[in-house]
């Protein structure tokens, strides 16, 4: 192939599909499955596993089979300290502390309010107010009645607004 390659020639279809069917043999061919699995032929119900008869006679049985393999792991991702941290730093992508990192970096996928894509609605404050109104127990007598005052007004506040700019 090489030879081929560096002589910029083109390959005979026969040549290219003999070597497709050494690289499948040598990936594949040594493999065995980890797992056989089933379904009536033509249709499109879900893969269930196989049983061993299922695989040796699929024709009689009205099935198709097919195997799969393990698949090579997924490289790891390798952690990104910012230059000259000397083993202090921080992973610019997951933030792990250099010391006491795992050898995989898994950077947190941010998560996305979907509010932030829309304009800022002053409904969404009575909720965490409502909330407050009802944690104020845990508070002492004082801060409880000041806190759950100021709550009830803003939510009644809120709502005399949102009622004035109905349209
Ligand atoms: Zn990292």
């Amino acid at each position: 192939m090489r030879r081929a390659g560096a002589a910029g020639e083109p390959v005979p279809a026969e040549v290219a599909a003999a070597w497709a069917k050494v690289f499948m043999e040598q990936l594949y061919g040594m493999q065995k499955p980890v797992r056989y699995e089933c379904r009536r032929r033509g249709s499109n119900d879900p893969w269930e596993e196989a049983e061993p008869g299922d695989v040796t006679h699929p024709r009689r049985r009205g099935l198709v089979i097919r195997a799969l393999y393990l698949h090579p792991p997924v490289a790891k991702q390798q952690h990104r300290w910012p230059p000259g941290s000397n083993g202090q730093g921080h992973c610019l992508d997951c933030d792990e502390a250099q010391w006491l990192a795992a050898p995989e970096c898994r950077p947190h996928a941010p998560i996305r309010d979907h509010r932030s894509a829309m304009p800022f609605r002053i409904t969404w404050v009575i909720e965490p107010l409502e909330k407050l109104h009802y944690l104020a127990k845990h508070l002492n007598p004082f801060d409880r009645d000041k806190w759950r005052k100021e709550a009830t007004y803003l939510i009644d506040r809120i709502r005399d607004h949102e009622k004035g700019s109905q349209p």
